[in-house]
């Protein structure tokens, strides 16, 4: 079944089920006030018809007493204690041999006689022998037969009625919700067939879950859109980056080939190059692969890590790997809640730049205040020209191609560092001026 017949179908068998409950329990609290109405009226005559009787001699004849109160379409009757009619008189034909029954301790009970409704009500009445009988006044109820069955007839007409509002509002509901379902679909199959990026249009005022929903998928799909675009362009880039060392050792193994056996310089010359590319070839996949993986959101391992330490131990390889005066400057010990290896990663990168980026010392500094660390380094390098700050830590960006082959650069590093921070919770700034240097910061949260 369609979710719009389904609602459509539920959502009418509700209103209507809830009607006729309703309907039902107005019909019988009416009938039980008509009913108790017509008691407390029988009740009024037979208190009289008990005063008359006490006054009543043997002379008296019972039946004449009796008829004065008798109820039009009725009858009373007096039972002695063996329950045998002394005296009956009726107003109704047949009502004779109607014989009713009062469940003891009820007031009054309600039969059925010519397929009316009948009333029987009793009182104890002192007889003249002075003995207690039990009088009887019956009463039959064509009004309030009649009474019924016209209520009967308008909840019957109301209940019919009030279904045609009923039914529309429930096509409308429907509507409202299956419409941007329908349009939801509708945009998505057409996504798949044409491979776009198909958004549905949401009304600009709409503030309800529909709205929500529609804004929901627009944005899922503006991100869809702009990861596969971003995924094409690293894939593109990356290509046209394994192009390049590839070319080289390419021609320098054909040069190999042709003519390096027999020169040595030649050979000699080939055989650097190609170890050199291969080298800058294998940081790159390497690089390339620690993004991948950073996109599948590497876990982070965060615990009470000394900050001091955690530098002072990145710094010590690199004074070894080269012949430049590494600074560590920084009051006392730091301790932050963070994940020691990738923030390990994260210095690396930025101390490597300024290593590759400039000729004199590097200086890290370690700061901190109440909530936040700072770890900046700096060096006195050649810096990065204001136009090219926006893309810094864009993949495969470089400020001077031909300056950074010569330093195996692949472009990655800033982004990868980037991605480090973001995961660790931190900021990563820089601040640069051409031909004085550059200072690239992290500002980590203490917790
Ligand atoms: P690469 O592998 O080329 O170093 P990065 O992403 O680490 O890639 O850096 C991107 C570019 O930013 C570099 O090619 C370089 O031009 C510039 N750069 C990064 N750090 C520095 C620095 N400390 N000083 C000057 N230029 C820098």
């Amino acid at each position: 079944m369609k979710l719009k017949t389904k609602i459509h179908f539920f959502s009418t068998l509700l209103m209507l089920v809830i009607l006729a409950l309703t309907n039902i329990g107005i019909y019988f609290l009416f009938e039980k006030i008509a009913y108790d109405t017509e008691y407390n009226q029988l009740r009024t005559q037979a208190e009289e018809l008990t005063s008359s009787l006490s006054k009543m001699t043997v002379q008296n004849d019972p039946a004449t007493v009796l008829r004065a109160y008798i109820p039009p379409n009725g009858a009373v009757r007096i039972i002695d204690t063996t329950g045998k009619v002394k005296v009956a008189v009726e107003s109704a034909e047949g009502i004779k041999k109607y014989n009713p029954f009062i469940k003891p301790g009820e007031r009054y009970s309600i039969g059925e006689f010519d397929n009316t409704p009948i009333l029987t009500m009793r009182e104890p009445v002192i007889w003249t022998d002075g003995k207690v009988v039990e009088l009887q006044i019956i009463q039959l109820l064509s009004d309030v037969k009649h009474n019924l069955s016209l209520l009967k007839l308008i909840l019957f007409g109301v209940t019919l009625i009030a279904m045609i509002p009923i039914t529309i509002s429930s096509v409308a509901l429907g509507r409202i919700v299956i419409h941007p379902i329908d349009n939801l679909i509708k945009t998505m199959s057409q996504s798949r067939k044409t491979g776009t990026y198909e958004k549905i249009e949401v009304p600009a005022e709409g503030k309800d879950e529909m709205a929500q929903m529609g804004h929901e998928f627009n944005d899922m799909m503006g991100q869809l859109e702009s990861n596969f675009k971003k995924q094409e362009q690293f894939v593109s880039n990356a290509s046209h980056e394994l192009k390049t060392p590839l070319t080289v050792i390419e021609s320098y193994a054909r040069l190999l080939s042709r003519r390096g056996f027999d020169d040595l310089s030649v050979a000699e010359e080939a055989v650097g190059a190609i170890l050199s590319e291969s080298v800058r070839m294998k940081d790159m996949i390497e690089q390339m692969l620690h993004l991948a993986r950073n996109q599948e959101h590497v876990a982070f391992d965060f615990e009470e890590t000394a900050i001091n330490s955690l530098v002072e131990k990145t710094l010590q390889p690199m004074r070894q790997a080269h012949a430049r005066d590494f600074i560590l400057e920084g009051n006392g010990s730091v301790v932050a809640v963070t994940d020691a290896e990738k923030l390990r990663q994260l210095v690396f990168i930025l101390l490597d730049n300024a290593r590759k980026y400039s000729e004199r010392e590097i200086k890290t500094t370690i700061s901190g205040n109440e909530t936040t660390i700072t770890i900046a380094v700096t060096d006195y390098g050649n810096g990065i020209p204001e136009e090219a700050l926006p893309h810094i830590f864009d993949r495969f960006y470089r400020v001077h191609e031909d300056r950074n082959r010569k330093t195996g650069g692949t472009g990655l590093g800033l982004a990868i560092a980037k991605e480090l921070a973001d995961g660790l919770g931190a900021e990563l700034k820089l601040e640069s001026s051409v031909g004085v240097g550059t200072t690239f910061r992290i500002i980590m949260p203490k917790k």
